[in-house]
């Protein structure tokens, strides 16, 4: 019993250790999402953003307030399984801590225009211990500069990726991705795949996946990201939100 006791007291000392080894400098929060607005480039069959200034304190109201209008699919979104699937599950559906991913990567897969993440992409990297994965295909350099190239050329990913992923990693919870959507526009028939696929109920495969698109993953270094935090919008009933994903990274790697 006393040496239960003294292992116990040892583990808890070794936990503080450990806290203390990292200055509060080494630790920072981040967003790996963009911000919305009207100039956000969305997909080619969704209405723009608007952002109407309606009270304003200039125009003599004494007060600011605006009127937002967005497709539920701008900008950084997260797409539940109700996208695809009659009757899935909604956004607002996960409870807060299916939204939090403590072993997420950034697995880097340049793509060009049109080009597809497949299964050699993925098929000799140890994904054992992540429970989201976030492809950065580097087609994020054209979403400011380019937005056309950004909507129309954009790379996606081929539906056997998603379906060896879910068959061999269910700890695998949540995709993200650098492009506007894991769908390519030129090549929408596979893209419509990969998202049923991924959304499908099945027992054997654990969990629907979540597919977070436009994401802002810049340069941040993988072994960096420490865990992730995705907040949507909290609306109820639609099928997938806009999103803030919040990343908490450690600048100092021993
Ligand atoms: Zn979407």
């Amino acid at each position: 019993m006393k040496t239960i006791i003294k292992g116990r007291i040892n583990i808890k000392i070794t936990k503080k250790i450990l806290d203390f080894s990292h200055s509060v400098n080494d630790m920072q929060y981040t967003t790996l999402s963009h911000l919305l607005e009207e100039n956000s480039p969305v997909h080619m069959n969704l209405k723009k953003p608007e952002v109407i200034h309606n009270s304003q304190i200039p125009g003599g109201d004494g007060y600011n307030s605006f009127i937002i209008t967005a497709e539920n699919h701008s900008g950084t979104h997260i797409d539940a399984p109700g996208h695809f699937i009659d009757g899935g599950k909604t956004i607002s559906q996960y409870r807060p801590d299916e939204l939090v991913f403590n072993k997420p990567i950034i697995l880097d897969v340049i793509k060009g225009p049109n080009e597809t993440i497949n299964l050699q992409d993925v098929r000799e990297v140890n994904l054992n211990d992540v429970d989201c994965l976030f492809f950065r295909t580097g087609f994020e350099v054209h979403r400011d500069k380019h937005p056309e190239k950004y909507l129309t050329e954009n790379p996606g990913i081929s539906p056997q990726t998603v379906s060896w992923i879910r068959e061999n990693y269910s700890g695998i919870r949540c995709l993200g991705i650098d492009t506007v959507s894991m769908s390519s526009y030129q090549n929408p028939e596979p893209g419509k795949q990969a998202h049923v696929i991924a959304f499908k109920e099945n027992e054997k495969l654990g969990e629907p996946l979540l597919l977070i698109e436009d994401m802002k993953l810049g340069n941040i270094k993988t072994e960096e990201l420490k865990w992730v935090m995705v907040v949507p919008w909290q609306i109820k009933g639609i099928d997938s939100a806009p999103c803030t994903v919040i990343a908490r990274l450690n600048l100092n790697q021993d």
